[in-house]
């Protein structure tokens, strides 16, 4: 299933980068294996991309905890320490909390124990976005369910509407509470709704999300689930696969390999 650079690098469209100057200085970044098909955004066939993930959670020896603490740092999440103020884009359920709609009789002791890495699912039919009387979240033609900070008042009616509990509301002020603070995030201010936005910041550098440079495992795979071809596309033909909550119809663009 790996890759090597050359092939990666033609299927990143690299070609199509030369004309984006700007972009050339991370190339390196995608020398990752399990990050697939052209983490670009803007490349020329923009909106035909559904971007997606799979996580094998088989492959998750070493505990989930560097890559949430990778996602927090790189967007400035802050950490109150307190579960009543608890913001989170990304973080270790329990395989039944994961799950919850899961057959659970009588689950392997491997399976029952498991810790499964959870974030927003970026849906296709996602209520959340239905919910939002500002448009302050909002479905990107790449697949990426989007917040604009600006535009959110604070409602809440997103987090109403997400069936998987993947938005956080900031009830004070997240500045002080961030551990080390990273410059090129914005950071977000009290009365504000976030979540996992699929890295988009770094897509659009060629860079794959925090969350999959920081796998040691190689147990994340981020890729284009249009493309056939894809890597991600590739292993969902070849494993068995679960979403969270499918009977909801929101048709998650996160995968599990369980
Ligand atoms: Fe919206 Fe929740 Fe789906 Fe994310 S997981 S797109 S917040 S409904």
């Amino acid at each position: 299933m790996k890759h090597d650079r050359r092939e990666f690098l033609k299927k990143a469209g690299f070609g199509a980068l030369a004309g984006f100057g700007a972009l050339a200085g991370v190339i390196p970044g995608l020398a990752l294996e399990k990050t697939d098909a052209a983490a670009f955004s803007q490349k020329p066939e923009q909106g035909k991309t559904r971007w997606g993930m799979l996580i094998d959670t088989r492959a998750c020896t070493e505990g989930c905890s560097r890559r949430v603490a990778a996602c927090h740092h790189v967007h400035n999440v802050p950490d109150f320490g307190d579960p009543k103020n608890e913001v989170k884009w990304i973080w270790k359920s329990s395989y039944q909390e994961a799950f919850p709609t899961a057959p659970h009789q009588f689950p392997s002791r491997a399976v029952a124990e498991r810790e499964v890495l959870t974030l927003c699912n970026h849906c296709a039919e996602s209520p959340c976005t239905r919910a939002c009387p500002t448009q302050a979240t909002f479905n990107r033609r790449d697949g990426i369910v989007a917040m604009d900070y600006h535009r959110c008042i604070g409602c809440r009616f997103c987090m109403v509407a997400c069936p998987y509990g993947s938005r956080s509301f900031n009830w004070l002020d997240p500045r002080p509470a961030i551990k080390e603070y990273y410059r090129e995030y914005p950071t977000r201010e009290r009365g504000v709704v976030e979540k996992c936005n699929f890295c988009s910041e770094r897509l659009v550098k060629g860079l794959p999300p925090a969350c999959v440079e920081a796998c040691p495992e190689n147990a994340i795979t981020f890729g284009d689930l249009n493309d056939p071809g894809s890597l991600i596309r590739r292993m969902l033909s070849d494993n068995e696969t679960m979403q969270r909550k499918p009977e909801l119809g929101t048709l998650p663009s996160v995968f599990y390999i369980i």
